[in-house]
């Protein structure tokens, strides 16, 4: 009945129950096929048909591993209600060759994968299968069924203890000295029937195990590790199916217990065995692990572990990474065309709190080093993106600053001015420093705005700096267009005050002071506009020694400039000649005493108007050139340098204008002259 014999006794799988329903034969599938080429289709497997992919670490995974034909298909489908090919007996020929996989039903978290294609009779080619598929089982499950016969118990040279030297082996080849996965040896002994209890059978392979450990050269640094470091053994026997298939059923439903009752003592699922995978990462490592058992390479499970949390970190990042940038897409166009976004920092923050949120809750699982590594990238790669985005918005704060500050700035200047005129009111700091104020808590805000968290403070220290320099520079430049506008006022009025009393002076010209009297007023006028330029600079904060220097040297000279400049108008040459005319007149009709004059004929009037003319024409030199020596102002080295010479503007009245005045005047007199004479002429006719 055993080995090669193959049952003859129809299989009643489909007939007797077990208890749960089977599976549709559609949830399975083949992980590895004869070509030794693993499936694409694990990672939909997982997500879809097994539902498993979410399970983070609830899930666990069994290998069976035995000889060809000894019941695995069939125990597994019991134990888990899967639908694995079990040999027909009709055909007696081998079932696919292959690893298969299937979820456990009745909500089973477990994978299981059945190893097809061993077989003791056929050496060899098989070999070379039977190795790969056993790393492969050993990598991935925690629990392995070895199935046999209870005849091929203490076959020390048999097929099997081929099949456990190998899995041993590879084992240390997979955990070395990681010692990070300990794996149950689950013996199944199948068609027990003779009269040895179960203990004898473990007895005996135990003593085989221990034997084949021993005879095993292990890896240096290994050389003391026992089989207990690495291995659990457990035992049981099975009922013969065909010559007692109740009791059989009974003892697989017995043993389906021990996968599924987790408060069962004799539950196999230990934490001990847990394989550091989790559900999401299984497809991957799987996939890894094969290929690189079929292409001979060195295979350890730690490596393959922290490989798997690398790639599926980096899975998650990218995952969690898309609707994280979903979240700012919006604003991006926004910020980027100059606007302040005031959500910037809430929506920011609430995405990369809830992409980190998302990142842990699957990464966590893997590899902590690695997963703290791409933790730190993936924190970073936000934090970078956010940052790009908030300083995009706080350059965009910069220029709203600056332009805010300026035009407000000059703005409440202005108004200042019209309000206060000179001297009342606030001064430059006060009203600047308001606006300041207020520029730079509005720039605080749009900053501590867009913080994420504690790390954020000082984020943009560079661009506060870069905020002060501007307000700074700012500043100055209203402070110049102030102090512009304070000269331009202070002219302005001395230049009112002036040119009245100008006018004045030069209209009584006959006066020996007409220059001394000019000086003194522009001297009064220039002293009392640079008291107020000293007030003005005050208030404007104009500290620089070098800068007040200038501005006052501007004041005086503006002013000399503005003197010469009345005085050019008042020497106009209809003016000139209007004085001239004034003057004769005043000498030729009045007499000393203020008196008209009435001529009589004894009167030679020839004489006195030849006396008049010339006391008036001797005016027009005096009109010609500016004195200045009355002046103090004009000598005060402070106001005008030493490189400032006034004789060029003195003049106002050039050679060839003069004489042309002259000779205007001249004709005027004659015409007064004969207009006196006519008169007298007509008196003396009546
Ligand atoms: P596998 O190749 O190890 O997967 O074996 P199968 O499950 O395909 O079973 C091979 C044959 O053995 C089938 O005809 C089964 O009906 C039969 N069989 C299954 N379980 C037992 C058992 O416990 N005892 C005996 N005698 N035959 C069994
Ligand atoms: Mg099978």
């Amino acid at each position: 009945l055993h080995g090669t014999m193959k049952p003859v006794v129809p299989d009643t799988e489909h007939r007797i129950g077990s208890g749960f329903p089977l599976q549709s034969k559609l949830t399975r599938l083949q992980l590895v096929d004869e070509e030794q080429q693993f499936s694409d289709k694990l990672s939909d497997y997982m997500q879809q048909r097994w539902q498993l992919s979410t399970a983070g670490f609830d899930y666990d995974v069994v290998a069976v591993f035995g000889s060809q034909s000894t019941g695995k298909s069939t125990l597994l489908n019991r134990l888990f209600g899967t639908r694995f090919d079990v040999m027909d007996e009709g055909q007696r020929q081998q079932t696919t060759r292959g690893i298969w996989a299937d979820r456990g039903t009745d909500g089973m978290p477990v994978l299981i994968m059945d190893v097809e294609g061993t077989d003791g009779r056929e050496r060899g080619e098989n070999q070379d299968f039977e190795r790969k598929s056993a790393l492969f089982s050993l990598a991935m499950a925690e629990v392995l069924l070895v199935n046999m016969w209870e005849t091929m118990v203490g076959l020390y040279n048999g097929a099997n203890m081929g099949l456990l030297k190998t899995v041993m082996e590879v084992n240390l080849q997979l955990f070395g000295g990681g010692r990070e996965g300990k794996t149950l040896i689950y013996f199944v002994i199948r068609d027990h029937v003779s009269p040895t209890p179960l203990e004898n059978l473990a007895k005996t392979l135990c003593k085989d195990m221990e034997r084949i450990w021993a005879e095993l050269s292990k890896p240096s640094g290994l050389e003391t590790a026992e089989l207990s470091d690495y291995f659990d053994l457990k035992f049981v026997s099975l009922p013969h199916k065909l010559l007692q298939p109740e009791e059989f059923e009974e003892a697989a439903i017995g043993l389906r217990r021990q996968f599924t009752d987790k408060d069962s003592k004799d539950y196999v699922f230990r934490p001990a065995y847990k394989r550091q995978v989790p559900a999401d990462g299984f497809a991957h490592y799987a996939q890894a692990v094969w290929e690189k058992v079929v292409s001979n390479k060195d295979l350890d499970l730690p490596t393959q572990q922290e490989l798997l949390a690398q790639y599926r970190c980096d899975e998650i990042a990218a995952a969690a990474l898309e609707p994280f940038r979903a979240a700012l897409e919006p604003l991006r166009p926004r910020v980027r065309a100059g606007e302040i976004v005031d959500a910037l920092g809430s929506v920011g923050g609430a995405a990369r709190s809830q992409a980190i949120k998302e990142f842990d809750e699957q990464a966590a699982r893997y590899h902590a080093a690695v997963y703290a590594k791409k933790r730190a990238a993936f924190v970073q790669a936000l934090d970078g993106e956010l940052h790009a985005l908030a300083l995009n918005q706080v350059k965009n704060a910069l220029a709203q600053a600056t332009e805010t500050f300026s035009t407000e700035g000059s703005q409440v200047l202005e108004d200042a001015a019209k309000n206060d005129g000179d001297d009342a009111g606030k001064g430059f700091a006060e009203v600047v420093g308001s606006v300041r104020r207020r520029v730079r808590a509005w720039f605080d805000k749009v900053v501590a705005g867009l913080a994420v968290d504690e790390d954020s403070a000082g984020a943009f220290a560079a661009e506060t700096r870069q905020l002060e320099a501007m307000l700074d520079a700012t500043t100055a430049k209203l402070r110049t267009a102030e102090m512009e506008r304070v000269l331009e006022q202070l002219r302005r009025t001395t230049r009112e005050t002036l040119s009245e009393e100008t006018s004045d002076q030069l209209n009584s010209p006959g006066s020996d002071g007409m220059w001394a009297g000019v000086m003194g007023a522009f001297d009064t006028a220039s002293q009392r506009a640079d008291e107020q330029l000293q007030r003005r600079m005050e208030r404007a904060e104009v500290a620089d020694g070098d800068t007040r220097r200038r501005l006052e040297q501007r004041l005086h000279r503006g002013l000399w400039e503005d003197l010469v400049a009345l005085l050019r108008e008042e020497v106009a040459d209809q003016m000139v000649l209007l004085r001239l005319r004034g003057a004769l007149e005043d000498r030729f009709r009045y007499d000393a005493s203020g008196l008209p004059r009435v001529w009589r004929p004894t009167d030679d009037i020839d004489a006195h108007f030849a006396q008049a003319r010339s006391s008036a024409q001797a005016l027009l030199p005096l009109f010609s050139r500016i004195d200045p020596t009355a002046s103090r102002v004009l000598t005060v080295d402070a106001y005008f340098p030493s490189g400032f010479d006034p004789t060029p503007t003195l003049t106002l009245i050039s050679g060839s204008r003069l004489r042309d005045l002259a000779r205007r005047f001249g004709r005027e007199a004659d015409a007064l002259y004969l207009e006196a004479k006519r008169a007298l002429v007509a008196t003396q006719s009546h």
